[in-house]
């Protein structure tokens, strides 16, 4: 496909090509820009837990205000920044973003668990732990330095001079990193989903080229209090394999087998192939794409611990989350059916 190709790479001459190698370039340098003048901004759509309706963490998905075009999501203009610097800063803007507004949102008395969707190759990139651990240092200080703090054996050599500083400061109920018993066990443990202080959702694991030097990374942050789920979990011919090669706390299963579960049986045999799989490993199944109760319910009997989707909530911008939240809270209600269009 022409999107992987570094734009303008077209020997022959075609003017449609052409044109839309110069439509990507520009929007590639426009991105660039987007990065650095306050153009992008992260929805947040909810997870809940099936048995009992509890929320369970959010999902921070990019968004981008474009100066001309309007809001575009994503697949508008993630792949034309695919395998570029551009990627990497992205990835490292949606972390420090999301742990800005997670420290917000503690201030408000909410304690929650944000994901957020990395290229498996940002783990490749040297030092991502390393930034990680500073990244979560940072959110501790703007969260009034309450909520927890990365000693120097959690954190490791990487973490560097903001060890130092923090050591020593109260450690959060919730959100607090890992004790330092629990820390020398960690790695391929799971972390649970309540001392977790961010989860990081692997995508595209077809396209990791090194397993296990990818291991030792998420190891690294798994120290740190982060947890890792395997994304789209079913597309990919690659994702069986590494399932068992990298420490992955919770599994994705991906809309596209959940949105007609259940009408059509091949998809519903999928769903239940991940879940018996999740199961012997074991590692809790979330399913994506939830559009109706029905298919909450019919998840819930198979065995399917959480669930996201429209059906329960939209992605929807950070300010309306607190007032979703005391809305769920006092009535779990969930939409019909998702007939508007989207959003
Ligand atoms: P994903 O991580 O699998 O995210 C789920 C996508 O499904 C989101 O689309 C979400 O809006 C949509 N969705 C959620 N519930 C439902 C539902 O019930 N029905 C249907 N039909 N769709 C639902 P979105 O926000 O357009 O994101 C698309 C993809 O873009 C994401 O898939 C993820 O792969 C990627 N992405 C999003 N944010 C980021 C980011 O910050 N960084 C990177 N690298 N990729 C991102
Ligand atoms: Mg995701
Ligand atoms: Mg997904
Ligand atoms: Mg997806």
């Amino acid at each position: 496909q022409a999107k992987r190709r570094a734009p303008g790479s077209y020997h022959l001459y075609d003017p449609i090509h052409d044109h839309q190698a110069r439509q990507q370039r520009q929007l590639y340098q426009e991105f660039a820009q987007a990065l650095t003048q306050d153009q992008l901004v992260l929805h947040y759509q909810p997870k809940i837990r099936l048995a009992d309706g509890q929320v369970h963490g959010l999902e921070a998905l990019i968004r981008w205000q474009h100066p001309h075009k309007g809001l575009l999501r994503p697949d508008q203009f993630l792949p034309i920044i695919e395998d570029s610097p551009l990627e990497f800063a992205l990835g490292e803007w949606v972390i420090k973003t999301a742990l800005m507004q997670q420290a917000f949102w503690r201030e408000q008395g909410q304690q929650l668990l944000i994901s957020v969707n990395i290229s498996p190759r940002q783990l490749q990139e040297q030092n991502f732990s390393a930034f990680l651990a500073r990244a979560l240092g940072l959110d501790a200080e703007q969260a009034g330095a309450q909520a927890g703090q990365l000693s120097a054996e959690q954190g490791g050599e990487q973490a560097g001079g903001q060890d130092g500083e923090q050591a020593g400061e109260q450690v959060g109920e919730q959100v607090g990193p890992l004790d330092g018993e629990q820390a020398g066990e960690l790695g391929s443990e799971p972390v649970a989903a309540g001392s977790a202080r961010l989860e990081i959702e692997l995508l595209e694991i077809a396209r990791l080229d090194n397993a296990v030097a990818a291991a030792v990374v998420m190891r690294d942050c798994k120290r740190l209090g982060v947890r890792f789920s395997l994304d789209d979990f079913g597309t990919g011919y690659a994702s069986l394999t590494y399932f068992h090669q990298l420490p992955i706390d919770v599994v994705k299963i991906d809309r596209r087998f959940v949105l007609n579960m259940l009408d059509n049986a091949e998809d519903r045999a999928i769903v239940e192939g991940v879940l018996l799989m999740s199961r012997t490993l074991p590692r809790p199944v979330l399913a994506e794409g939830v559009e109706s109760f029905e298919i909450g319910q019919l998840l819930q009997q198979m065995g399917c611990e959480y669930a996201q989707g429209y059906g329960i909530a939209r992605p929807m911008p950070a300010e309306q989350v607190l007032p979703w939240l005391s809305a769920w809270a006092k009535e779990r209600r969930w939409h019909q059916r998702a007939t508007d269009p989207k959003p």
